[in-house]
């Protein structure tokens, strides 16, 4: 790596402003890190929509043909350029051979999952055996949670934090009613102090160790949707077990973003999406993951054919052969069209690895939140300015790589200014922005058009 950059995001900016001639907040400095961006090249591997070609723009007031400052691979990740390739040449097996695909060509559809786990287990941090491709997020987070939560009078909560996403929340409350309990007593929210954003670790801690034994499930998601914050997974899960208590998490936001370490970390089970930064097309094939310590204990509450052994499942004879683990949890037939798209993208994740992706991710981010708290922190002297506040930790252990903005002035009409000036990111009302720059594909260029835009946004709103 170049001698200027190193862990320290600070220390790295003003290094490389000195040694350039000009002010940490140029241009200069962003084309710098872009040059020594080690993983630069990945960037190519994607297709970036260009400005003309988003909803919302105004090509008045920018140049159409610039790529867009696409902030938002939290929410979707951008396409693979392989991804239609590899659907294609499934449409053409199966207009030309029909039938006969399921066992032929070099992703025969009746096992063409199973070619994806290893990958897919390499950024979770699992071992193969522990990770299975199936469904969508919810419906794996069902299945995981009908064989996770058995309540019993004395132990029958659900622990997760309050302002889960609507799904987990949802997902949450319909098993507890599912069991004869009633989600009044038996979820338990938990919320950050008054006037605090996010959870502090001990508070999550001690919450479980006075709570615990009537907690069956701990049920925490990765990073927050909402604030960015990275729980700290391990800690949660060992003390979650110590009570006696089953952990999971639900990874959407944490998977290709973060380093996990699912199995070392002894976690009962997860789930995540993979349209997210995972880059697999709205409603992509989405991943489950039960750790192997409950191999022979765990069974999955409800079957179907894809949950027995492969060896044997087209025989048909009706007498179950249950793959251990998660892989007994599978139902159906896998969608190779989905499974092709996955494939596409874990293949650029091969091409690097989730620790030298954290790294840059850390410099990326840490970029962003200077330039923020440099142009608009919060300043006595100036009360009139619009000032910006970052809810998201500032601690990097405690976040991935997204931020989230929240403003002193309502932020539809600044929203739509970013809109037209070419940026996809995402608004909540009244005042939150949520800015992900993923190290997979966005730059420090990126970075600095956006704050740049910002600036002009404000501006003229
Ligand atoms: C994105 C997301 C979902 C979406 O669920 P789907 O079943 O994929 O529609 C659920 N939970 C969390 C935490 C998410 O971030």
């Amino acid at each position: 790596m170049d001698q200027l950059i190193s862990s320290n995001v600070r220390e790295t900016l003003e290094k490389v402003s000195a040694s350039l001639g000009c002010s940490p907040t140029s241009a200069q400095v962003a084309s710098y890190l872009d040059e020594h961006d080690y993983l630069r090249h990945l960037r190519d591997e994607f297709l970036i929509p260009k400005i003309a070609d988003l909803p919302c723009t105004d090509l008045s007031l920018v140049d159409g043909s610039e790529e867009s400052i696409y902030l938002i691979g939290n929410s979707l990740g951008l396409q693979p350029k392989m991804t239609r390739k590899y659907v294609e040449e499934e449409l053409d097996k199966w207009a030309k051979m029909g039938v006969h695909g399921h066992i032929s060509g070099s992703r025969p559809w009746a096992w063409a999952e199973d070619n994806l786990e290893e990958r897919m287990a390499n950024v979770v941090g699992a071992k193969t055996d522990e990770v299975a491709l199936m469904n969508g997020l919810t419906v794996n987070l069902h299945l995981l949670m009908l064989s996770f939560y058995k309540p019993t009078a004395k132990r029958h909560k659900i622990l997760l934090e309050d302002k889960a996403f609507p799904s987990d929340h949802y997902a949450v409350e319909s098993q507890i009613r599912l069991r004869g309990f009633d989600p009044q007593q038996s979820m338990l929210l938990l919320s950050p102090r008054p006037g605090e954003e996010t959870l502090r670790t001990e508070d999550i801690l001690e919450l479980i160790k006075k709570e615990g034994d009537a907690i069956a499930v701990v049920m925490f998601s990765g990073v927050q949707y909402y604030t960015g914050q990275l729980f700290d997974l391990a800690a949660i899960t060992e003390a979650g077990q110590r009570k006696g208590c089953y952990v999971g998490f639900d990874c959407a936001h944490a998977a290709g973003n973060v380093e996990l370490k699912l199995h070392d970390w002894g976690v009962d089970f997860a789930c995540w999406c993979s349209y997210k930064y995972l880059n697999s097309g709205a409603g992509g094939i989405a991943g489950a993951f039960v750790h192997e310590k409950h191999d022979n204990t765990i069974k999955p509450a409800l079957l179907g054919w894809w949950g027995h052994d492969l060896k044997t499942r087209f025989k048909m004879n009706n007498v179950l052969e249950l793959q251990p683990g998660v892989k007994g949890f599978r139902l159906c037939n896998q969608p190779v069209l989905l499974v092709c798209c996955l494939q596409a993208s874990l293949e650029i994740f091969e091409m690097t690895g989730m620790q030298a992706l954290r790294r840059k991710s850390l410099l990326l981010t840490g970029y962003l939140e200077y330039l923020i708290q440099h142009y608009y922190s919060e300043d006595p002297t100036r009360p009139l300015k619009t000032h910006v506040h970052i809810i998201t930790p500032s601690d990097p252990q405690q976040r991935g790589c997204q931020l989230s903005l929240s403003f002193s002035i309502p932020i539809r009409k600044v929203y739509e200014q970013l809109q037209k000036r070419g940026v996809a990111c995402d608004m909540r009302e009244p005042s939150v922005l949520r800015i992900a720059p993923t190290p997979l594909y966005n730059t420090f260029s990126d970075i600095y058009r956006f704050v740049e835009t910002l600036g002009s946004a404000l501006a003229s709103h």
